[in-house]
C-alpha cells in the first residue's frame, strides 16, 4: 500500500503508486455502488465525518461532485459559496475563518479566485491542535489537482488494453497560459513513461515557462504548435480547454480566432479511431456539440468520473480503503 494522504494542494506531490491506488479505489467504490447493499455500505464508511465546502469562486462540477461524493460516503456537508455571507465581510481574516471551519468539520474543500490560499490554509492546519485536511478544489489560474486526478483516471480508462497512459501522445489545446486544469495535468505526467505532450495554442496563450521547466526537468517531451490539423493524427488524446476570459484585462481572448483552436466534425475525421477528446467543461464554442455523439468524445464520462475520483480521494484521506469490497 502506498503512503498516507492528508492535504491535497499540488499535483506534484502525487506519485505513481498513489495515482494507481486512487484509480483502483475509484473502480472498487464505483462497482460497490452499483448494488443497493454496496451503496448502503459506502454510506456507512464516513458517516462519522463532516466536510466544509468553501467555494468562493464559481463552480458547478467540482462543487456538485464533491458534495455528492461526500453524500455517497455518508458524510455531512456545510457550505459557504459567497464570502459576502460569511464573517469575512465583518473583517474576519482568512486564517481565522479557516480555523473556525476546522472547529466544526473533518475536512475542508476549498476553491478561491486567488492562487496559494489552499497552501496557506494547509500550513495553518499544520500549526494548530485541531488539524484537518485541506483539499484544493481550484486555486485561481494556478492549480486544480483534483481535476488532474480525474483526468488521469479518464485517460487510464480510455487506454485500457493499450498500456494505459504510458507511451501516449496527449495534445492540450486552448488557453494553456491561464487554464489551471492543463497546468495540473502536466505536473502529473512525470509519473508516466514515454509520454509526449503537444501544446496547441495561440502564442499569447502558450503554456507558461514554470510548467515547461518542470517538464524539461523530468525529461518529458513536449512540442508547441498553432496548427491543430498538423498534429491531430499523431494524438492519442486531445484535451480541449476554453478561453479563460474571466481573467482578461483588455478583452485579449476576444482577439483570438477561436475557430483555429476548436474541434468539430471536420477535425474529428483527422483524429485516429482509437483517440479520445476530453474537456474539463464548461465548454464554449471550442467543441461543436455535434462531436458529442462521436464515441471518441469522452468529456461527459470524464465529468462523471470526477465524482467517483473524489469519493476515492476522501476514502484515501480518511484511510478507510481496506473496508471496501475488493
Ligand atoms: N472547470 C474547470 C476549472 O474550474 C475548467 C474551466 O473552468 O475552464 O478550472
Amino acid at each position: 500500500m502506498s503512503s498516507e494522504l492528508f492535504h491535497v494542494i499540488e499535483p506534484r506531490a502525487f506519485n505513481r503508486e498513489l495515482l494507481d491506488e486512487l484509480c483502483d479505489i475509484t473502480d472498487r467504490a464505483r462497482a460497490m455502488a452499483k448494488e443497493r447493499d454496496g451503496a448502503i455500505a459506502l454510506q456507512q464508511l464516513l458517516a462519522d465525518k463532516r466536510a466544509m465546502l468553501y467555494f468562493t469562486q464559481a463552480s458547478t462540477r467540482t462543487f456538485l461532485s464533491f458534495n455528492n461524493a461526500c453524500h455517497i460516503l455518508g458524510m455531512g456537508t456545510s457550505e459557504i459559496r459567497d464570502p459576502a455571507i460569511s464573517s469575512e465581510i465583518k473583517g474576519e481574516s482568512f486564517d481565522d475563518s479557516i480555523r473556525t471551519f476546522s472547529s466544526y468539520v473533518d475536512v475542508i474543500v476549498m476553491r478561491t479566485p486567488e492562487r496559494g490560499l489552499a497552501g496557506r490554509a494547509a500550513a495553518l492546519m499544520d500549526r494548530i491542535p485541531r488539524r484537518v485536511p485541506i483539499i484544493n478544489a481550484g486555486s485561481g489560474p494556478d492549480q486544480h489537482p483534483t481535476q488532474a486526478l480525474l483526468d488521469i483516471y479518464t485517460l487510464e480508462h480510455s487506454f485500457i488494453g493499450r498500456g494505459g497512459i504510458d507511451g501516449k501522445t496527449i495534445g492540450m489545446m486552448g488557453d494553456l497560459r491561464r487554464g489551471r486544469t492543463v497546468r495540473s495535468l502536466c505536473q502529473l505526467m512525470k509519473n508516466y513513461h514515454d509520454v509526449k505532450l503537444v501544446f496547441i495554442s495561440p502564442p499569447s496563450f502558450a503554456m507558461r515557462n514554470d510548467i515547461k521547466k518542470q517538464l524539461a526537468q523530468h525529461k518529458i517531451d513536449f512540442t508547441e504548435t498553432q496548427t491543430l490539423d498538423d498534429v491531430l493524427s499523431d494524438l492519442d488524446a486531445l484535451y480541449v480547454t476554453r478561453m479563460q476570459s474571466e481573467w482578461d484585462v483588455d478583452g485579449e481572448s476576444l482577439k483570438i480566432n477561436l475557430g483555429e483552436f476548436s474541434i468539430g466534425p471536420a477535425e474529428m475525421q483527422l483524429l485516429r479511431e482509437d483517440a479520445v477528446v476530453m474537456h474539463p467543461l464548461p465548454r464554449g464554442p471550442e467543441i461543436d456539440p455535434a462531436v458529442d455523439d462521436d464515441s471518441r468524445a469522452v468529456y461527459w464520462r470524464q465529468e462523471r468520473n470526477g465524482m467517483w475520483m473524489r469519493v476515492a480521494l476522501l476514502i484515501k484521506i480518511f484511510g478507510v480503503e481496506a473496508q471496501l469490497a475488493s
